[in-house]
């Protein structure tokens, strides 16, 4: 079983400028420890180009598109808040993420690979519509699990939020529609930004009952994840039975990350990406393609990527049982 990495040097070139959490150096420590590790010459390396406008509208109006293209060429120091740090190359990189998403997917869903990996920046999940948000320009995941329906033809899609901070783009793009389940599982709004991602925010119209949201407390762990997987999320999951699974890996649950106050491990990484990987290889053939957002304490962020890349090889479809290492 192989699994595919998206990556290119050129996300490096999205400045975000000194002492921004959001850098180039949480690539460079990826790549670091998957070479390191010897992952990397496993890892089958699928050549992508940008997202054209046309694929990013099917979820942002063109304005929008305009908007961010022509505010990084007039360098302007960030677009919509002072979190959305950009550079003259920002939007040109951002539609390059968006399409290396989309061509991770397309590989899955055409067998070239079992699964896959983008290690890819600016992150997408606070993307909304039509304005950035937290480092977030355009929303990766929210338009691959729109291309996977329109696409590829499938009928369900899930999305499987856990980075610390509450998907509230992806919802946002997504919650009116029942074809994609949404579950974001993340620091409570009450003290975490974006101050969104309650329960009771459960979608609109079509789409009630596909947005489930779990806040959970500060200093939660490896053990707090795991009840709410084994008791909330996968349940969902199951009852949904996703033709495709797609994440926001987010690493800044991690213990030592200087913006989340959560306290999991690189194990509690791992294990819910068993989790996950297990509802994936019985209803979707195993089909995941995993998307980098948030995680900014480089060692616990590469030790996360590695953690959960690691299990995405191990991938064993359409069998029931995780090998235990
Ligand atoms: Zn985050």
């Amino acid at each position: 079983m192989t699994t595919g990495l998206i990556y290119d040097d050129r996300f490096l070139d999205h400045d975000t400028g000194p002492g921004h959490p959001e850098r180039p150096d949480r690539l460079r420590a990826i790549v670091s420890a998957l070479q390191a590790s010897g992952m990397w010459n496993q890892l089958v390396l699928l050549a992508f180009g940008p997202a054209t406008h046309a694929q990013l509208q099917r979820l942002h109006p063109e304005s929008y598109i305009h908007r961010v293209h022509d505010a990084c060429v007039a360098g302007l120091p960030y677009i919509d808040v002072p979190d959305s740090a950009i550079s003259e190359g920002s939007a040109e990189i951002a539609a390059l993420a968006t399409g290396g998403v989309l061509r991770a997917t397309e590989a899955v869903m055409r067998g070239e690979v079992s699964n896959a990996f983008c290690a890819i920046r600016p992150p997408g999940h606070h993307a909304e519509r039509d304005r950035s948000m937290g480092f977030c320009l355009f929303g990766h995941v929210a338009l691959a699990a729109e291309s996977l329906i329109t696409d590829h033809g499938l009928s369900r899609v899930a999305i499987v939020d856990f980075d610390v901070h509450h998907g509230n783009g992806t919802q946002r793009l997504l919650e009116h529609r029942s074809d994609i389940l949404f579950i974001s599982v993340h620091e409570h709004p009450d003290h975490q930004y974006p101050g969104t991602g309650y329960e009771y925010e459960i979608g609109i119209g079509e789409g009630e009952g596909a947005t489930l949201n779990i806040p959970l407390p500060s200093g939660s762990d490896d053990l707090a994840y795991r009840a709410v997987f084994d008791q909330t999320i996968l349940p969902k999951l199951e009852a949904f039975a996703p033709e495709f699974v797609l994440c926001s890996a987010g690493f800044d649950a991690a213990t030592a990350d200087p913006l989340g106050g959560m306290r999991l491990s690189t194990d509690g990484f791992v294990e819910i990406t068993r989790k996950v990987q297990d509802v994936a290889n019985r209803h979707a053939q195993g089909r995941i393609v995993s998307v980098l957002e948030g995680g900014y304490d480089l060692d616990a962020l590469a030790a996360g990527v590695c953690g959960h890349i690691n299990v995405l090889m191990e991938s064993d479809v359409g069998g029931t049982d995780i090998i235990d290492r």
